[in-house]
């Protein structure tokens, strides 16, 4: 802001003159005391007169004969005072003493003057108020560019012309097909409302996308966009929620004006959580007026604008649960698409959308089936950041082209974070840290139930602090009792082999026992899996904010010793596992510290297969397309309910 420095710089300047001003005497008086002033000045008899001015000070002027001690008598001198009557006092007294007759005493004269200085002192809070006031107006217009005060209520959404920049369209947006299907109406209608409007039908004014971060909702409103040829408004819910009263509605009133202005037109409101927060909650805490007028506003534009004026606004957000229900009724945003992670095969076609500017040499479908089988859980955010870092990484090492290897590095680096060459083990904690993932990994290894094994790894990374264990689950909606005990199990078996083998615990397993214990509390009071709680579920999204746990005090009691019972019959179950195979711990232990990883595949050399029909996700849906050669890959359909059976 050039403004701003430019204020500052006269600032500083004006400051350092006004210093000088002060500190140097004003036509070059002389500074004397007045002890000076009384020696060799007064007892000599050269004073002419004294003039006191502004009350503080005494200005002395010389007579002609001043010239002949060698002072000139164009030289004045100053000296300070403490007050009128102690000076005047103080001077008769001297001139009593020097024996000065009354007619021939030195004439005192009293000025006011103004110093610039103490003017400015009386003006410098108005003129510090009047500045903050003008930065923080300028600072509040933002991007609105030099609108001044009148810009702080002009709302921020940054136009995205279709022309030139809503270039995304659907075949961007990979998976998701039914939330295109869902939303493939507002472009319809956004390109023929003629049709629509002929037969009497009122449209929809907007839809709520909801999903988790990074799944494409702002991707998607984009595309809408994009395939209907409109213009495209984006702004964010946090966006009207600023420090001044007012503000947010006032933003709000302006995004509609600017939107009527180029109807047809998509507003996409990001966030809106941030302002479309049930009213009335959190109220003990006083609740934010500011964001419920904003919230008000935004239900009022709504409801005002005619549907002929073909404007549909969309709106993200990760938390549908907390939204005011207002917001959904008909005539606002009355549709409401969720927007789910990708399932494998909607991570093979988002892997397949962002490997396509990917210089890479191997066969782009078979390499995105197979990424896609080894990021369960990864949104399209972290896909697109996969594929970027694999690149970042095949760069590091100067390759010419991109391939698997730096694909599974990269996936490892999302997952668990850079490689911390840096943090050095002693050997000790090294040994603990090996056994503690083979148990991990040999506890999985014999429960039916566990994940399949990927790798095991005991090079210290950013999130899984010193080692850690991947596996392949598959993307499921539903567990039995029977896989979330052995999960239990699994993720025990660290901390069991710990013991085991050490006869002591460390505080590695830290981890572990919070996930434990988050599975185990869920199987009591959420899912209703505990015989003596019962099929109850005290799980309510909505109570956040509350501080009184749904149940009594009894139940509490009943629940967290259920809790106990089941997190110390899975850790009973685990000791006896590992402490039968004792044998294999070792041998995985001894070659993870000799090796660091160890993949699936020398698990089998050590320990032989699974004793169960194994079928990965990797094995069902990689290979199996590998030996049915398979239609050309978007039209094949991935989730034919093999892959996530339920
Ligand atoms: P959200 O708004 O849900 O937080 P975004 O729409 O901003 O997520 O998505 C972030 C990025 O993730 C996109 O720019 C895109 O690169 C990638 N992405 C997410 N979902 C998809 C998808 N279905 N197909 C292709 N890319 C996707
Ligand atoms: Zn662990």
């Amino acid at each position: 802001m050039p403004q701003i420095n430019m204020n500052m710089v006269l600032g500083t300047a004006f400051g350092t003159w006004l210093m000088w001003k002060m500190t140097s005497p004003a036509d070059n008086a002389r500074e004397v005391t007045w002890q000076g002033f009384r020696t060799s000045l007064l007892d000599k008899g050269i004073v002419d007169r004294l003039t006191v001015v502004n009350r503080n000070r005494v200005r002395v002027h010389l007579r002609p004969e001043a010239g002949s001690l060698g002072v000139s008598p164009q030289q004045t001198f100053v000296f300070s005072i403490g007050s009128i009557e102690s000076f005047e006092r103080k001077l008769e007294e001297a001139q009593n003493e020097l024996g000065i007759p009354s007619n021939e005493r030195i004439p005192v004269a009293y000025r006011d003057e103004i110093s610039i200085f103490q003017t400015a002192l009386h003006f410098a809070p108005t003129l510090l108020l009047i500045g903050v006031l003008y930065y923080i107006t300028k600072r509040g217009a933002g991007g609105a560019g030099g609108q001044g005060i009148f810009g702080i209520g002009k709302s921020r959404a940054k136009m995205f012309n279709q022309e030139t920049d809503v270039k995304v369209k659907f075949k961007n947006v990979a998976g998701a097909d039914e939330a295109k299907e869902e939303i493939m109406e507002f472009v319809k209608f956004l390109k023929n409302p003629a049709a629509y409007e002929r037969l009497g039908a009122r449209l929809p004014r907007g839809a709520i996308l909801s999903g988790p971060p990074g799944t494409g909702k702002t991707l998607l409103a984009k595309a809408t966009a994009g395939e209907a040829g409109v213009p495209f408004l984006s702004v964010s819910g946090s966006e009207f929620v600023e420090m001044f009263v007012g503000v947010g509605p006032s933003r709000v009133r302006d995004l509609f004006a600017t939107a009527k202005k180029n109807a047809p037109c998509i507003i996409f409101v990001d966030e809106i959580d941030a302002i479309g927060k049930a009213r009335g909650k959190g109220g003990h805490m006083g609740g934010n007026d500011e964001r419920e007028s904003t919230l008000n506003q935004l239900l009022v534009e709504m409801d005002g604008f005619n549907s002929d004026e073909h404007v549909v606004v969309l709106a993200g957000t990760n938390r549908p649960d907390v939204l005011d229900p207002a917001l959904m009724r008909p005539g606002r945003f009355d549709r409401h698409i969720a927007i789910d992670r990708p399932d494998i095969g909607g991570r093979a076609q988002i892997f397949m959308v962002h490997l396509k500017p990917i210089k890479t040499t191997e066969d782009m479908e078979r390499l995105s089936r197979k990424l896609a089988a080894l990021t369960p859980g990864f949104s399209g955010a972290d896909i697109h950041n996969v594929c970027n870092e694999a690149a970042l990484i095949a760069a590091r090492h100067h390759k010419d082209s991109v391939t698997e290897v730096d694909f599974e590095q990269a996936i490892e680096r999302v997952i668990a974070g850079l490689e911390k060459k840096s943090r050095v083990l002693s050997p000790e904690e090294k040994k603990t840290v090996a056994y503690h993932e083979a148990g991990h990994a040999v506890a999985g290894w014999y429960l039916q139930y566990a994940d399949p094994l990927l790798k095991v790894s005991i090079i210290p990374r950013g999130v899984a602090a010193l080692g850690y264990a991947q596996y392949l689950p598959k993307d499921q909606y539903l567990y039995s009792t029977k896989q979330l005990m052995d999960r239990m199990c699994m993720t025990l078996g660290g901390r069991v082999s710990e013991q085991i083998f050490f006869d002591t615990i460390t505080t590695g397993a830290q981890d572990d026992l919070q996930k434990v214990t988050k599975i185990a509390y869920a199987q009591v009071s959420t899912y209703g899996m505990n015989e003596k709680v019962g099929p109850l579920s005290f799980h309510d999204p909505n109570s956040e904010q509350q501080f009184q746990k749904p149940f009594s005090e009894q139940t509490g009691t009943l629940i967290d010793d259920e809790v106990r019972k089941l997190v110390n019959g899975a850790y009973t179950r685990t000791v006896q596992l590992l402490t039968e195979k004792k044998g294999d711990v070792e041998k995985v232990a001894k070659l993870l510290l000799e090796k660091e990883v160890i993949t699936r595949e020398d698990m089998e050399n050590l320990l032989g297969r699974r004793p169960f029909v194994e079928k990965t996700v990797y094995d069902e849906y990689v290979r199996r397309k590998e030996v049915s050669s398979p239609p050309p890959f978007p039209e094949s359909k991935p989730n034919d309910g093999e892959v996530n059976s339920t």
